[in-house]
């Protein structure tokens, strides 16, 4: 038998997280014997969770339970309330992922997860294709007022006859646009093999949608103790995004910013579907480094912009977005690529929509508000 949720008492005073206090979204509140049920029913509501009372054959509330969906937060919190007996619920099965909640969390020169700050924005081109073309790009990429650089050394191609990148030499040159720039660099890994020099050469280490349950990939690109852009597989739930995390950091990745760059769907107008719910959900839920590629989500270079702005608006901490200065003759991904001068308008627009911004909503100060409680 089951009841609306209580109602919600007035929240107390927001408080930061405890750097590392493991969030769980437990399931199940055991209540003393003197408790009052809608009291605490009330305190919980108020961290937002979603109680629920359970009903003896008496008619008496001895539980509550909360709904999946509820907040995330420390059940030591949760246990400290008045009339709160136990707390039960499953172990979460990424604590180091969950660890990087609602913290700051610096890669390659951006500090992640600092509400209010400029968002981090990564572009460049889908390919390296000569080192003439990556330092026009990399101008571009600067003047855009960009920090980090990215472009394919090593791409995965669908067909075998496609441009399959030019390799180590590739990583080079990066390495040296980058520094002449004052920019980071972020490029794919695709084997184990490579792994170890791809790290050598770059500032964070994509995982490409295709590997991201490459499992060796991501024990390989784990030991070599560089951060992480994780993007999300074609059809992976967040749950398996978050696992593929914990991979990489289990096996030594300081740190793993999650990309979300579309799932394959039905529809063929556009490359993907870009899922702005998971982004709103790690960032406000879970609390973790999140950035948006637009330009495979959209696919065409018409729909970058306005997916940015979307994913700015939903919360990500950043946009990873593909330019080239001559996209009409790119060996790959050219109809998504911008110019230098399309680019530079949607870097100045962020970084406008981003200051214009109101304070992040509701469940990310929940979940701060659980997490510090004693
Ligand atoms: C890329 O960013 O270079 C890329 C290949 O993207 P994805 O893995 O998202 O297809
Ligand atoms: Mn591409």
């Amino acid at each position: 038998m089951s009841s609306t949720p209580l109602p919600a008492t007035p929240a107390p005073a927001a408080a930061p997280a405890a750097p590392g206090t493991a969030l769980r979204a437990p399931r199940l509140v055991e209540l003393t014997a003197d408790a009052d049920p809608r009291a605490v029913g009330a305190a919980l509501a108020a961290l937002g969770l979603w109680p629920t009372p359970l009903r003896d054959p008496d008619g008496r509330v001895r539980a509550l339970s909360l709904h999946p969906s509820s907040a995330l937060c420390a059940p030591s919190a949760l246990a400290a309330l008045p009339g709160v007996a136990r707390v039960l619920g499953a172990a979460s099965p990424h604590p180091l992922v969950d660890a990087l909640a609602r913290r700051p969390v610096e890669v390659a020169g951006h500090t992640f997860n600092a509400p209010g700050g400029a968002p981090l924005l990564i572009a460049g081109p889908c390919s390296v294709e000569s080192e003439g073309a990556l330092s026009v790009a990399a101008d571009q990429v600067a003047a855009a007022g960009a920090q980090w650089l990215r472009g394919g050394a090593y791409k995965p191609r669908t067909s075998p006859y496609a441009f399959q990148g030019k390799g180590d030499e590739a990583l080079r040159w990066l390495r040296a646009a980058a520094d002449a720039r004052g920019l980071r660099v972020v490029t794919e890994a695709l084997s184990e093999a490579s792994a170890p020099r791809v790290a050598e050469w770059s500032d964070v280490v994509q995982i490409g949608t295709r590997n991201m349950q490459n499992f060796a990939l991501l024990k390989a690109v784990g030991a070599t103790r560089r951060p992480a852009l994780l993007k999300r597989g074609l059809c992976a739930t967040v749950e398996e995004w978050l696992l593929a995390g914990e991979y990489l950091m289990s096996h030594g990745c300081p740190a793993v910013v999650f990309c979300e760059r579309g799932l394959r769907s039905f529809d063929e107008q556009t490359r993907n579907l870009l899922d702005l719910g998971a982004v709103a959900l790690l960032k406000h839920t879970y609390g973790l480094p999140v950035v948006v590629d637009p330009s495979h989500a959209a696919g065409r270079r018409d729909l970058v912009e306005p997916l940015a702005r979307a994913a700015l608006a939903v919360g990500a901490d950043g946009l990873m977005v593909e330019a080239h200065p001559n996209a009409a003759e790119a060996l790959s991904d050219g109809p998504q690529a911008l110019s230098g001068d399309e680019l530079r308008r949607l870097a100045h627009h962020l970084r406008a929509l981003a200051a214009a911004l109101p304070p992040p909503p509701l469940s990310a100060d929940w979940a701060a508000r659980a997490a510090s409680r004693p």
